[in-house]
């Protein structure tokens, strides 16, 4: 029999993830298939993703997914992540509100992307998929795929944005100790890329043009799957651990949330904190409030359309029911790049459209002060994306200082900062 390595943090594990699509009260409207009008089914995504995500994708009747062993026995590597008391934050802040973060920054790869792509590699490689493909902006989630792709015993391919493959280069070697092969996009190796850079030859690269690649490349490859880290709800629902955990460990520590906050890019760590709480308000057991921290200048969830748009720039995706800037918004280069993006995932677009979240918009210097503060007195410098619920969670506890209420808050610490310490040099020279 196999020998267990982690028996004392494995049965902290959850075995299955969270499906909310089966609790909500109004279900997300149909993504289309953009050349007939007609709702996407399972099979029409097969092409592209490994088949099982396709069908949780979809999926609005099953409440729970089973975790593979698989899956579990890499979980248990890092998982449970700990539930903190921010004690040193709210002396600091001077409030009555009790603040927990929860510290996904302690995956190996320093972020909570490592959750989803661990499931996808497992599902690839049991698919009989051989070599998988994705875009990465900062490269938070090629590194998580480059590492779960390297333990499934598969082949990487990860497009990186141009601009961030030349300006954030310890991440693009992350990727490569991997073992994973990187390209900076738009290149000359995809038609896609082609066209770009014969029009616009010194093109920098977005999310749009490197989606399109990777997409390309696996609809034209023979045993290769796209796999994405963000955005779709097969990939909230194997977040919503992080939610799960932080549930069983509110309980021990006597607690309950009156506040749950996560930054949102495309809201895989919003839904992951977040939906295994919600579940309680559709039940109507609970009021807890949820708060979806976005950059200023991106503000899809606070400016943005509710309306069926597409997911990258080249219009290579499914139409999606979300709220969106346009999928032509080219968002400005600030440093959370993985909040750069211009569109909402569906179900949490449907969740605000019928009030069950609220969306705070937090400018980049205020994200920075935040991230500081919370570095001097907690010791973990935050991801730049993190600063964003931080700065968040800054708001809701002063607002208990002025009411005298002692609110429970707790915020999901997505990722650390450490690959990102130029941005914080510019912070500190006064450039932000
Ligand atoms: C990618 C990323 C985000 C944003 O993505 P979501 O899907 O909205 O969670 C946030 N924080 C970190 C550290 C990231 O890497």
């Amino acid at each position: 029999m196999k020998q267990k390595r982690f028996l004392l943090t494995e049965d902290r594990i959850p075995r299955q993830w969270y499906n909310i699509q089966a609790d909500m009260p109004v279900k997300p409207l149909p993504m289309l298939n953009p050349s007939t009008g007609q709702p996407v089914k399972a099979e029409d995504l097969y092409p592209i993703f490994a088949e099982e995500a396709c069908r949780q994708e979809l999926d609005t009747e099953h409440r729970w997914f089973d975790i593979p062993e698989e899956v579990v026995e890499q979980y248990a590597y890092y998982r449970a992540t700990p539930l903190v008391r921010a004690y040193g934050m709210e002396k600091e802040l001077d409030t009555p509100a009790h603040i927990y973060f929860k510290n996904e920054s302690v995956s190996p790869v320093g972020s909570h992307k490592l959750n989803s792509a661990l499931a996808q590699a497992y599902y690839c490689k049991m698919e009989g998929v051989t070599n998988v493909t994705t875009e990465t902006g900062a490269g938070q989630w090629g590194t998580a795929l480059s590492y779960a792709a390297r333990l499934f015993g598969l082949e990487a391919a990860v497009y990186q944005v141009r601009i961030s493959y030349e300006q954030k280069p310890y991440r693009r070697s992350m990727m490569q100790v991997f073992g994973a092969q990187v390209t900076p996009s738009p290149s000359m190796s995809t038609r896609a890329g082609k066209d770009i850079l014969t029009k616009s030859p010194h093109h920098q690269g977005s999310l749009g043009t490197a989606i399109s690649e990777a997409v390309e490349l696996a609809r034209m490859t023979p045993g290769c799957k796209y796999t994405l880290g963000s955005v779709m709800n097969h990939v909230t629902l194997h977040q919503t651990v992080i939610g799960l955990e932080a549930e069983k460990q509110m309980e021990l520590a006597g607690e309950y949330p009156d506040v749950v906050i996560a930054c949102f890019g495309g809201g895989s760590n919003f839904g992951g904190i977040s939906f295994p709480f919600m579940r309680h308000v559709f039940s109507g057991e609970r009021k807890t409030r949820f708060v979806a921290a976005e950059p200023e200048s991106c503000p899809k969830l606070t400016k943005g359309e509710f309306r069926y748009d597409f997911g990258d720039t080249a219009g290579y995706t499914p139409l999606m029911p979300m709220f969106s800037l346009g999928h032509e918004f080219t968002p400005a280069n600030i440093h959370a790049g993985g909040l750069r993006y211009h569109g909402a995932g569906v179900i949490a677009s449907q969740l605000l459209k019928d009030g069950y979240m609220e969306a705070a918009d937090i400018s980049q210097h205020d994200s920075f002060a935040a991230g500081c503060m919370f570095a001097r007195c907690e010791g973990i410098i935050p991801a730049p994306e993190s600063c964003h619920a931080i700065a968040a969670t800054v708001k809701e506890a002063l607002k208990c200082k002025e009411s005298g209420e002692s609110k429970v808050l707790l915020f999901n610490l997505s990722g650390h900062g450490l690959v990102d310490m130029s941005a914080y040099d510019q912070f500190l020279a006064g450039n932000i």
